[in-house]
């Protein structure tokens, strides 16, 4: 089961987070990495109010860390938060075996990710009861437990290899900012609050505050990983900013190929009518990118 953090880590977290300009007033709400032992440990068992804690501290124990940044645990997803890929592309390592991971929930998959009526449908919907458990699907440690309009009950996790999952609509959370979680543990009860209507987990994916497609990285029907590692384009990363751009600007339609088995810029170019040069910079590659399966481009 999860453990809490300790005040006294909350706060220094709290001091870090205001030194790094992302404003929290809340101390307390600030979450931190759990542990009396790991602080003691640091500190060799110095009081807790003498204890300095800097950025480097942060880097051991918030997962992620020196990928993000920052660790807010208000703010859901920041769309604007100016992340870049530095090259073509990132591999996130996923596990060591296609079994390292854990399914929500146990229901069946009612609702894909992608556009849905018009909108952009960012995660997984997963049929559940109310109360039914819900399960973190990595290790990692929460940012995010709170209520919001749209996703009702929602927790965010940070996960050590930078992935973020989301897991909203719960009737009851279990899990509170910094606390550390386990894959298969508990963080809530399934429900239906929010904008939802009837029961179900919306489940999202996010690196660096985008959006994945949830099935490119779990296989729910098989309760396995897809594979053990995930290739993140930065054309699949601009393609979902597109794809953010467009679900807010009505009236743009938007196309995209999803790249399958034997695809190539050069046929991809002859059968959308479309340069490679173009493509390429529509989509924020290179032309000696490597595409992979799964991998969304925008064509027009
Ligand atoms: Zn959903």
């Amino acid at each position: 089961m999860a453990q809490r953090n300790t005040t006294a880590f909350a706060l220094a977290t709290g001091m870090l987070c205001l030194v790094q300009a992302h404003a929290q007033s809340d101390g307390p709400s600030i979450g931190g990495p759990e542990g009396l032992d790991i602080y003691d440990e640091l500190t060799e068992n110095a009081p807790l109010s003498s204890a300095v804690w800097d950025v480097n501290d942060s880097l051991t124990h918030i997962p992620g860390y020196d990928m993000y940044c920052h660790w807010n645990t208000d703010v859901l997803f920041n769309r604007d938060s100016g992340h870049q890929l530095g090259h073509d592309s990132v591999r996130i390592e996923l596990g060591q075996h296609l079994c390292d991971i854990a399914i929500p929930c146990d229901g069946k998959q009612t609702s894909p990710y992608g556009m849905r009526h018009g909108r952009m449908h960012y995660g997984l919907d997963l049929d559940l009861e109310t109360g039914d458990p819900v399960m973190a699907a990595f290790d990692g440690m929460v940012r995010i437990s709170k209520y919001n309009k749209s996703f009702g009950n929602v927790v965010v996790i940070r996960h050590y290899n930078g992935l973020e999952t989301l897991y909203a609509h719960l009737s009851k959370r279990k899990v509170e900012p910094g606390d550390v979680i386990m894959a298969g543990d508990t963080l809530g009860l399934g429900g239906n609050t929010g904008r939802s209507y009837g029961s179900h987990l919306h489940f999202e994916v996010r690196f660096l505050d985008q959006p994945i497609d949830p099935s490119l990285v779990v296989d729910i029907d098989n309760g396995s990983l897809k594979s053990l590692h995930f290739d993140l384009h930065k054309g699949s990363v601009a393609s979902m900013a597109a794809a953010q751009a467009e679900s807010r600007s009505k009236g743009a339609t938007r196309k995209y190929h999803v790249i399958r088995s034997g695809d190539t810029l050069y046929g991809l170019s002859r059968k959308y009518g479309v340069r490679v040069r173009d493509l390429c910079r529509i989509n924020g590659i290179s032309e000696r990118s490597t595409l992979s399966i799964g991998q969304r481009l925008r064509y027009n």
